[in-house]
């Protein structure tokens, strides 16, 4: 692969100008397709979909062909995680390869916040668009939502979506009620620009659909040129939104709708690269940004056999679904057990585009061995489970070596026990004190069973695995305040 690589300078915010990578020199402008060395990127991400959420992964009550047959013709991931249980911080370490804290992303962004990913860090779109790509993001993206940390601002070439969750609309409302007045009116954005107001839930029943038919054309409209699409459907986010076509079609309610129009947007995109002759030539990533949020009851996925959802630290919260495909690279039908994350999506993408890494120091590892099917290859040795609603500095609440997890005292929010909602109206949950707790997660994924006295020296070796993350990524919990901890980008108001 060309590591002959130019330097673009950037103009970031406040004046500050950042160094990308920029095509090498001998790149053709407008590459054939069918080539293998710039594969084409597509991640696709759902939102709040849990691990038990796809066909493949055991889902009842509905039907996913599609995303059923991406893996099929890929690779299934069995010990995947995002960076932390919970959106905005998520989705950052997805598009800079680090966790979430390192970069000061936490928890979730609301429509007041001032912050964003710092347009200093090297995003997944700016490290391809260094490379020759086309890039585009359709649908969700809150990670920023003023100005300087929009999408155009950070990497890609197009944007048309959501500034931040439709959930800070009519979170806890009725849905059939529309917006919340609590929250700021929501718009579709084109690029920097509001276009139409989300003002209804007819409105939200179009959203699908219409990012599905922007990313078809996005794929028709770029097939001799390699690109990067980020797919971020808002759904299975609540409040739940349908369009017609699939109302009324799964036996799970309105919750299973929403999923199978999800898969028919898989179908979509997959029918678009075999229109154009892509399909072997273009990665596909498939996965979710969080756990179920399981409050929500019929309105909120299933974690499968794990414990607990979204904005815990437990795996349900944490593990997600994942697939990947690339025909001809990846073995159809393969299985990894092996640990990986959205956060080493960057580095493996950055070594199969022959990309540079950013200077600043990232936390994703290379995944490459496990496409490829590297007998014993075990890339990721270790997984932090950081959990923080807004502060830069998380609870660091739980590590993972090999299959072991240990968990910290810290205080849970969890649903166990607890009142089910209904219909898009939130449930009850209770705040919980954890202690100390070991699983080993090949025989009790589900986290039942505390093994820790039967460990002591297991124990001892995850305990100096987290002093070390404190040491490097600070902690909540015990008052470590981390060596190399990074700014978000942030708007100050002038006084
Ligand atoms: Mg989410």
């Amino acid at each position: 692969m060309s590591m002959n690589k130019k330097m673009l300078l950037i103009q970031g915010v406040g004046g500050l100008f950042l160094s990308v990578p920029v095509a090498s020199a001998g790149m053709p402008a407008n590459k054939e397709a069918g080539k293998d060395s710039e594969p084409n990127i597509i991640i696709i991400l759902a939102d709040d979909m849990g691990y038990g959420d796809i066909g493949c992964f055991g889902a009842i009550g509905y039907d996913t062909p599609n995303i059923d047959r991406l893996a099929a013709s890929g690779m299934r991931f069995t010990d995947f995680y995002v960076c932390q249980s919970v959106s905005s911080a998520s989705r950052a370490g997805l598009l800079t390869g680090c966790y979430s804290n390192r970069i000061g992303i936490g928890g979730f962004l609301v429509p007041a916040s001032n912050i964003g990913i710092n347009p200093d860090e090297v995003t997944l779109a700016e490290m391809l668009k260094g490379q020759g790509y086309t890039t585009a993001v359709f649908g969700k993206w809150h990670v920023g939502h003023r100005k300087p940390f929009l999408p155009l601002q950070q990497g890609f070439d197009e944007f048309c979506g959501l500034p931040y969750s439709h959930g800070q609309w009519a979170y806890g409302a009725d849905s059939a009620a529309g917006r919340n007045p609590k929250f700021p009116p929501l718009y579709l954005m084109e690029g920097n620009d509001n276009v139409s107001e989300i003002a209804t839930m007819k409105d939200q029943e179009t959203l699908t659909t219409l990012f599905t038919e922007r990313a078809v054309s996005f794929i028709h409209k770029n097939k001799r040129h390699p690109f990067f699409l980020y797919l971020a459907h808002p759904m299975p986010h609540v409040p739940l939104a349908v369009s017609d076509k699939f109302k009324g079609k799964s036996e799970q309610g309105l919750y299973g709708d929403v999923i199978m129009e999800i898969d028919w947007s898989v179908g979509q995109v997959l029918q678009a690269l075999t229109d154009d002759g892509l399909l072997d030539n273009t990665l596909v990533i498939f996965t979710s940004d969080n756990g179920p949020w399981l409050i929500f009851g019929n309105h909120a996925g299933s974690a499968g056999a794990l414990r607990e959802g979204k904005l815990t630290t437990y795996e349900g919260g944490q593990r997600v679904p994942c697939i990947m495909s690339w025909p001809g690279h990846i073995k159809p039908g393969s299985i990894c057990n092996e640990m990986a994350s959205t956060i080493d999506v960057f580095p493996t993408v950055a070594h199969l585009v022959g990309a540079p890494l950013p200077d600043k120091k990232i936390d994703g590892v290379d995944i490459i061995s496990l496409l490829e099917g590297v007998e014993d290859a075990s890339p990721r040795k270790e997984l932090l489970y950081y959990f923080q609603y807004a502060d830069p500095v998380a609870n660091l609440e739980a590590v993972r070596k090999g299959n072991w997890k240990l968990i910290f005292p810290h205080t849970a929010t969890v649903v166990e026990g607890c009142k089910p909602g209904m219909n898009g109206r939130g449930g009850e949950n209770i705040k919980k004190d954890v202690g100390y707790s070991l699983y080993d997660l090949r025989r009790d994924p589900g986290e039942r069973y505390d093994v820790k006295d039967y460990y002591p020296e297991i124990v001892e070796e995850l305990k100096e695995l987290a002093d070390s993350a404190r040491k490097d990524l600070g902690d909540k919990l015990t008052g470590a305040p981390g060596e190399n901890l990074r700014q978000p980008g942030r708007i100050v108001k002038k006084k």
